[in-house]
């Protein structure tokens, strides 16, 4: 038991403190599929690593000024850079956004507009008819730049994550709407640096191959947003699978196990989901249940299991074999993640998070604050030790 404690603390420090933060397409994301394919391999394991094409983004400082002050501004994730000074145009609703001439202008979009992140313009799993049309219409208008006033009144969370979309785009606090709209003059100077350099990425998989049966896919992404060293999120799930990789190569099982270390959860277009779609798609050895395990193992709380499209006797099942597991227990279904991408299939999902890093998410999650302290390394022990009897059993 402290061995495995060891190897999973072992896994958190290399991915998290050595490597830190992993942003798909980034060196430091390279670095960490290296390494995982190199743990696999030391395992016995077959590895593939599964390339695609994405961007490696890097983006700096930005400045927006008006009526000669300075307003704490964010470049948005994947933006152009940019170096404008315009009069700006403030856009509250659709219909505003319709009916607006945006030609050399930076569009200022708030309220109905910005309650919540609009999704990237080519992102296929979910994207609403009216996030479309916001984008759809600000490419038709093609204002100079955007500046977004976020939901959030205190931090500037991003409305726009898309390095798709062709106008460079900046985010501000909520609570700076009231400066636009109380501006004297009607100019403002925004300038953003970033960089989008075309790139490679790859998702990493472990195949424990019986050819013709069903397997059992584990999964758990490995990269983060830029700028967090993503302990909880999800080096903690990598650990896990790495962890899972030993106890396979100790105690081999006779099922069909495929332990997919998933890149592009926190990248705007989940590249890494669809190269693996694309190929499980046309895969002839279908899954019978599919694991994902993410933000696993904080330390507060318990890590929650939960399921979805399982039969009644199964779940019943996996109820009694947490009670050998007390940092673990059933919980509510959760419908975000990586499993989500499995949905057309309607294939039965063990989904495995912790249950209280919901109220992370605002503060800690996708920050430098995500850190390997947060982690109980014997609660991601337990998860492992979980997981593997689930797939032993199948
Ligand atoms: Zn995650």
């Amino acid at each position: 038991m402290k061995e495995d404690t060891g190897f999973l603390a072992e896994c958190l420090q290399e991915l998290s403190v050595m490597i830190g933060e992993r942003p798909t397409g980034s060196a430091s994301n390279r670095r960490a599929e290296q390494y995982i394919g190199s743990v696999f391999k030391a395992h016995g394991l077959e590895t593939e690593h599964q390339a695609f094409d994405c961007l490696d983004w890097e983006g700096g400082s930005a400045t927006l000024r008006m009526d000669g002050v300075s307003i704490p501004t964010a470049i948005s994730p994947y933006s152009l850079p940019c170096a404008v000074t315009a009069p700006f145009t403030i856009l509250e609703t659709p219909e505003a956004l319709r009916e607006a001439n945006l030609s050399g202008r930076v569009a200022v979009l708030g309220g109905e507009l910005t309650k919540e992140a609009i999704m990237p313009k080519n992102f296929t799993f979910w994207n609403p008819e009216h996030h479309r049309e916001v984008v759809r219409l600000l490419e038709e208008k093609a204002p100079e730049a955007i500046i977004t006033v976020s939901f959030s009144k205190e931090h500037p969370l991003p409305i726009f994550e898309d390095g798709d979309l062709m106008i460079p785009s900046a985010v501000v606090a909520g609570k700076y709407f009231e400066a636009f709209k109380a501006a004297t003059t009607q100019s403002l100077e925004l300038q953003m640096r970033a960089e989008r350099r075309p790139s490679k990425g790859a998702n990493v998989i472990a195949r424990n191959g019986v050819p013709g049966k069903t397997k059992v896919v584990v999964m758990a992404h490995f990269d983060t947003k830029p700028g967090t060293p993503g302990a909880l999120d999800n080096a903690a799930g990598v650990a896990v699978l790495l962890q899972l990789s030993k106890l396979l190569s100790e105690n081999p099982v006779s099922g069909s196990v495929e332990l997919v270390a998933m890149n592009g959860e926190d990248y705007f277009s989940n590249p890494g989901q669809m190269a693996y779609l694309e190929a499980f798609g046309k895969s002839p050895d279908q899954a019978s249940l599919v694991i994902n395990c993410d933000g696993a193992g904080y330390k507060v709380g318990k890590t929650g299991v939960s399921t979805l499209n399982c039969p009644e006797g199964f779940v019943r099942q996996l109820d009694q074999k947490l009670e050998a597991f007390p940092a673990l227990r059933m919980s509510a279904p959760w419908y975000q993640g990586d499993h989500m991408i499995f949905a057309p299939w309607e294939l039965p999902t063990i989904a495995i998070t912790s249950e209280e890093i919901f109220p992370l998410i605002d503060e800690v999650i996708h920050t430098e604050k995500d850190t390997v302290e947060l982690i109980n390394a014997e609660y991601l022990r337990q998860t492992a030790a979980f997981i593997y009897e689930v797939i032993r059993d199948q």
